[in-house]
């Protein structure tokens, strides 16, 4: 059976990034007039992501995403073509209306455990530097968009061999962070 497309970005293995970087400039793919994002910061929790919602390249079974501060996010050309995928949704994926990438995706809901966090796609980065995924997240959920559940066990055998952890939801620290969220607001733990 063939390998499978996991992502552009880390088919080939997965590139580790570099110590200190500070950032760079998000683009969609227009041909021209393209939207730039200016990302100061290196990004955290970078991962693939399996879900139906994540922007994800032509081809690709997964989304490379990972999270910056929302205050390091600035639009620097042609943000009147960026309109919202969904707005009910948790995450509002700001998405370039002529070509459809996302660029980023933004918690409007100051109660969410990942208020204050953007969600980006580092690849959509011409600079190279950017911290490397580190697992896989909501991996099943592939078969939602349509892949064959028979192929599951040969999707999860390669993400391993890449070295990115496949989970069915988000990893074990970020699931223990929404959990810590939940029971604090609860008064379960004290915050
Ligand atoms: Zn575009
Ligand atoms: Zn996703």
């Amino acid at each position: 059976m063939a390998t499978p497309r996991i992502h552009p970005s880390v088919d080939q293995g997965v590139k580790a990034g570099v110590a200190g970087f500070a950032g760079g400039t998000l683009e969609c793919r227009c041909a021209s007039g393209r939207v730039q994002i200016n990302v100061a910061s290196d990004c955290a929790h970078n991962h693939v992501c399996g879900c139906t919602k994540c922007w994800k390249p032509e081809g690709a079974l997964f989304s490379m995403v990972a999270v910056v501060p929302r205050d390091k996010v600035s639009v620097l050309a042609n943000g009147d073509k960026l309109a919202i995928v969904d707005p009910v949704a948790t995450i509002q994926r700001h998405a370039c209306r002529d070509c459809g990438t996302h660029l980023f995706g933004r918690i409007e809901n100051s109660a969410h455990a990942f208020f204050g966090l953007d969600f980006i796609h580092p690849e959509l980065s011409a600079q190279a530097g950017w911290s490397a995924p580190g697992f896989a997240a909501f991996v099943s959920s592939i078969i939602e968009s349509g892949f064959a559940p028979d192929g599951m066990t040969g999707v999860r055998t390669r993400l391993q061999e890449l070295g990115l952890a496949p989970y069915d939801c988000l990893n074990p620290p970020l699931m223990d962070a929404l959990s810590t969220h939940a029971a604090k607001r609860a008064g379960k733990l004290s915050a």
